[in-house]
């Protein structure tokens, strides 16, 4: 899985109408589909909202070790390291569609071991 899975206004998988983590074709309308979506909204007034098309979104998971000179505790402590699953999301919102649950749970999956492998080789930026 290559991360950030968005960058910009790109996301050929959505293009393609591929499921990012198994393949299978004809993701989205009419047939079902599961998916991750988040972003910001501009009140317009008390009654309605729009998109703040001036934005950009990001969607990301991190790590943030314990500073052991405060004598805080926890796993890998001086550590840190973030994943960009999700960057610059071109009008504050995004999408990440799935052909079901199973590979969403998977792509979470995914994510998580991603960071972890940063984590554990915080200077090569290619994982
Ligand atoms: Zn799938």
């Amino acid at each position: 899985m290559e991360f950030p899975t968005i960058n910009g206004e790109s996301d050929p998988y959505f293009d393609r109408r591929e499921c990012r983590v198994c393949g299978s074709k004809g993701l989205h309308e009419p047939n079902s589909f599961a998916y991750v979506s988040a972003g910001t909204m501009t009140k317009l007034d008390s009654r309605a909202s729009a998109p703040a098309l001036d934005q950009d979104s990001f969607f990301e998971v991190g790590w943030h070790g314990a500073h052991s000179d405060l004598d805080g505790t926890g796993e890998r402590p001086d550590t840190g390291g973030h994943l960009d699953i999700v960057k610059d999301g071109p009008g504050s919102q995004f999408a990440i569609y799935f052909c079901s649950t199973r590979c969403m749970r998977q792509f979470f999956n995914d994510c998580v071991d991603a960071l972890e492998a940063r984590i554990k080789n915080p200077f090569d930026r290619d994982l």
